[in-house]
């Protein structure tokens, strides 16, 4: 097992993004720091709430996390906004983000035009995914690419990004099983997905047990867990709904005891979410990414818990 568990000597170390990081790829900047954690943030989906979103974003900018990740809607529906966000928070507070980007219903040109605005935009990282299959979408949305890894061999062979990719500790909903599902995986790796980035769970021995998995098929980059603060009962059932997440009756008696009071349940979730966190660093994984979702309150308050423990 490598890098990103069970290290005795973890050593403690600022996140904050130093001046000489900005725009630097993550490859490079996971194995500079000893600790990251880093972000989540989502564009705007409308022009008309583009400067709302956009201030929403750019204020968990302002928490200068160690990175920060900018999702892409579905079927590429925000392919400028991502990029521009993106950019928009490299270039006004120095945080190195990294783009996702979906090749559902994507042509090799497209693709290929996404990554030269890229390169233009000063974007070194790219979140390599496949996406999910779109409700009205006619014909076959992936014809051009099946799988993610063809996604991740198209960008390798552009060339010039550091690239990312998803993975799932409980295994993919459309996987046949989790073995086959780190079998997948390994392909994705061996494509050139240089670190991973897993969807969210609840559970950390969930996370151990995939991370030993993972390390036996031979996957040996870093792979970073993926923590979703729940502040809303919903937020809580649209996971389950979309990743058929493990929910443990710990947390599941959190949610029904201050579900229905909004402050006590950002208060519940943040400090769940930090839990979290913390016994991941004891048992020494070293980067950790929160599913901040343009939060400002939530991510400044799982930061500031971890104050003296980054
Ligand atoms: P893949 O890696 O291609 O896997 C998809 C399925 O195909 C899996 O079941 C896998 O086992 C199987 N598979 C893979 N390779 C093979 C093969 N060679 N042969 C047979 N089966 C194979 N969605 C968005 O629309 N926008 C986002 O910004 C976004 N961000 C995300 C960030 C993270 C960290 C995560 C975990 C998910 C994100 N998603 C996002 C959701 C993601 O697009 C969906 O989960 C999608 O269904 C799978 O994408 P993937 O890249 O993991 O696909």
């Amino acid at each position: 097992m490598t890098d990103n568990i069970l290290s005795p000597k973890c050593k403690i170390n600022k996140h904050f993004c130093a001046e000489e990081e900005f725009g630097m790829k993550l490859n490079e900047l996971l194995s500079k720091q000893d600790i990251t954690l880093s972000f989540e943030v989502f564009p705007p989906k409308v022009t008309a709430n583009y400067e709302a979103v956009k201030e929403a974003a750019y204020s968990v900018a302002k928490l200068a996390p160690s990175y920060m990740s900018v999702t892409y809607g579905a079927g590429g529906s925000t392919r400028d906004n991502t990029l521009k966000i993106a950019k928009g928070i490299q270039d006004t507070y120095g945080v190195t983000t990294i783009a996702h980007l979906t090749c559902v219903g994507a042509t090799k040109e497209g693709i290929r035009k996404s990554l030269v605005n890229m390169k233009a935009a000063g974007i070194e990282n790219v979140l390599a995914l496949r996406g999910d299959r779109p409700k009205d979408f006619e014909g076959d949305p992936f014809a051009n690419y099946h799988y993610a890894s063809e996604l991740v061999a198209e960008i390798k062979t552009f060339g010039g990004m550091c690239i990312g990719g998803a993975c799932y500790p409980e295994g993919h909903v459309e996987s046949e099983n989790t073995k086959q599902d780190i079998l997948n995986l390994k392909k994705k790796v061996d494509a050139g997905c240089e670190f991973l980035t897993t969807q969210m769970f609840f559970d950390n021995n969930i996370f151990y047990n995939f991370l030993c998995r993972v390390r036996e098929a031979g996957i040996d980059v870093p792979v970073i867990p993926g923590i979703m603060p729940i502040t809303r009962p919903v937020q809580l059932q649209n996971a389950v709904k979309l990743s058929g997440c493990n929910v443990p009756m710990r947390f599941r008696s959190i949610v029904d005891c201050f579900g229905s009071n909004p402050e006590a349940m950002q208060q519940a979730g943040i400090i769940y979410a930090t839990d979290q966190i913390i016994d991941l660093i004891a048992n020494g994984v070293k980067h950790i990414h929160v599913y901040s979702m343009n939060n400002s309150e939530v991510a400044k308050g799982i930061q500031d818990s971890l104050s003296r423990i980054l």
